[in-house]
C-alpha cells in the first residue's frame, strides 16, 4: 500500500493535499521564482513494515509501491517498466583508466527511455485523480512514454511536440496518441497546455509553467533508480550517479531515492549527484557554480545535437538535489559527447541517444580535472536510445562500402591494417 501523505514544498514546507498541483508552490512564488512539490510519506510507518528484503534484488517499478503516491492498486498502469541492467564497463573503464564505472541502461524500458518510469507512475496518479484526459508537451521522450502509457491506461492524450523533432521521435508519439500538434515556439507549447489544463480540465503530464515544476507524482518513478542500483551494487552505494539534466526531474527523482534509503535505515550514504548539461545553455551549471539559490534562464549560446538535454531553464529541485548531496555540475560541448557515444557503442556494445552519452563525457570531463578519484564507483545513466535519432553521429551515418563477392578482393582488404572496411574511405 501507498504510504505517500501530502505534497511538500522544496523551498518553504508548505503542506498540500495529494491533489490536482501541477503549478509548483504557491505560497512562495515569485515573478522570477517557482519552487517544485514533491511528495512526503509517512516514514516512520513504512519503516514499522518495510522488510529489508525489498532491497534485496532489483525489482520492476510497481514491486516498490509503498513508496509511490498511487493508492488504488487498480490504477497501477504498468508496461513492464523497470529493473534494468546496471553493466560494469570494463572496456570503456580501461580506456579511462576508470576500474569502477558502471551504466545503468535505461534503454531497456518500454518505450525505450527512463520517461517511462516517470509516465507509469504520472499516469496511474491521473486515474487516481480521476484524469478523463491527458496532455504533454515534449520534443521527444517524454511524449512517446506520456503518449504510451495513456494509451495503456486507455485516456486519449493530446501531444504538443515541435516542428523540429526528430522525425522518428514523433512517429513513435504518433504510434500511441492520435492527437500529435507540432508548434512553432518552445513556450507556445506551455501556453496552449496550460489552456488545455485549465480549460479542458486535462491531466498534464509535464511541465507547462516557466520555471519548470512538473508532474510532482510522475518523478517519484525516478526513486526507483535508486532503489535498483542499491540491489544492483550488492545492498551498497556509489560515490557518484551523472545524470543528463533537462528540467531536472530525473536528477532530482534519484537523488530522492537514495536519501529515502538512508531516512529509512537501509543506507548509510547518498552518492554526490553529477548534472550533466550542454554547453550550449546550462542553467543548472550556471547556477550551482555561482552558489546561487535560484536558477535564472540563459540564452542558448548556439545549437547542440544533445537536443533532449537542451534548454534554457531548469526545476528548483534540480538544484535542491545538487546542494543536499555536495553534488557537482558540468556542461560539454558536441564533441565530447561525440567521442562518449562512439565508445560506448564499440568498446560495450551500447548504443545510446546522443543526450544520454553526455553522463558517460561528463565522467571523463571530472577526472581530468581532479573532481572525481579514479578509484570512486560512478553510475551513469544512459537515458534513452540512439535509435530515436540515429543520424546524431556522423560516424555511424557513413554508407558502408560495396563489394563485390570477390574473396581475394575482401580477404585483402580485411587484412589491410591501414583499411576500414565499414565505411567508405
Ligand atoms: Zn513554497
Amino acid at each position: 500500500m501507498s504510504y505517500a501523505e501530502s505534497l511538500i514544498c522544496l523551498n518553504c514546507g508548505t503542506k498540500y493535499d495529494l491533489g490536482w498541483y501541477f503549478q509548483g508552490c504557491r505560497s512562495c512564488a515569485t515573478d522570477e521564482f517557482i519552487s517544485n512539490l514533491t511528495v512526503d510519506y509517512n516514514y516512520e510507518k513504512v519503516k514499522e513494515t518495510l522488510t529489508h528484503e525489498l532491497f534485496n534484488q532489483s525489482r520492476k517499478l510497481w514491486g516498490y509501491e509503498d513508496l509511490l503516491p498511487v493508492g488504488n492498486k487498480n490504477n497501477f498502469v504498468s508496461l513492464g517498466e523497470g529493473d534494468t541492467p546496471l553493466i560494469k564497463a570494463e572496456r570503456l573503464g580501461e580506456k579511462l583508466n576508470f576500474p569502477n564505472l558502471y551504466i545503468k541502461n535505461e534503454a531497456m524500458n518500454p518505450t525505450m527511455s527512463y520517461k517511462d518510469r516517470l509516465a507509469s507512475v504520472a499516469v496511474s496518479k491521473g486515474l487516481d485523480l480521476g484524469a478523463s484526459r491527458t496532455v504533454v508537451s515534449s520534443s521527444g521522450n517524454h511524449g512517446s512514454a506520456a503518449s504510451a502509457y495513456s494509451a495503456r491506461a486507455g485516456l486519449e492524450c493530446l501531444v504538443f511536440t515541435l516542428a523540429s523533432a526528430p522525425k522518428v521521435m514523433v512517429s513513435q508519439m504518433k504510434a500511441y496518441a492520435r492527437n500529435v500538434v507540432a508548434v512553432s515556439s518552445s513556450e507556445g507549447r506551455w501556453t496552449l497546455m496550460k489552456k488545455c489544463v485549465e480549460e479542458l480540465h486535462m491531466y498534464p503530464l509535464s511541465t507547462f509553467t516557466t520555471w519548470p515544476t512538473g508532474n510532482p507524482y510522475g518523478v517519484e518513478g525516478y526513486k526507483t533508480i535508486a532503489y535498483e542500483i542499491f540491489s544492483q551494487m550488492g545492498g551498497t552505494t556509489p560515490d557518484f550517479v551523472f545524470v543528463p539534466v533537462g528540467y531536472g526531474d530525473g536528477l532530482y527523482g534519484i537523488w530522492k531515492g537514495f536519501h529515502e534509503l538512508t531516512q529509512l535505515g537501509i543506507s548509510k550514504s547518498v552518492p554526490r549527484m553529477v548534472s550533466v548539461e550542454t554547453s550550449a545553455g546550462a542553467p543548472l551549471h550556471e547556477a550551482y557554480r555561482s552558489g546561487s539559490n535560484r536558477i535564472r534562464k540563459v540564452a542558448m549560446k548556439h545549437s547542440t545535437a544533445a537536443f533532449s538535454i537542451m534548454t534554457s531553464v531548469c526545476g528548483f529541485h534540480a538544484l535542491y538535489a545538487l546542494k543536499q548531496s555536495s553534488g557537482l555540475s558540468c556542461a560539454l560541448d558536441d564533441r565530447e559527447i561525440l567521442n562518449a557515444q562512439s565508445d560506448l557503442g564499440r568498446l560495450e556494445g551500447l548504443a545510446p541517444e546522443l543526450s544520454s552519452a553526455a553522463s558517460v563525457a561528463a565522467v571523463n570531463q571530472l577526472i581530468s580535472e581532479g573532481e572525481v578519484d579514479r578509484d570512486s564507483r560512478v553510475v551513469c545513466i544512459l537515458t534513452s536510445t540512439a535509435l530515436k535519432q540515429i543520424d546524431a553521429n556522423p560516424e555511424w551515418s557513413l554508407p558502408p562500402i560495396v563489394v563485390d563477392p570477390d574473396w581475394e578482393k575482401v580477404r585483402s582488404m580485411i587484412e589491410s591494417p591501414r583499411q576500414n572496411i565499414t565505411e567508405k574511405a
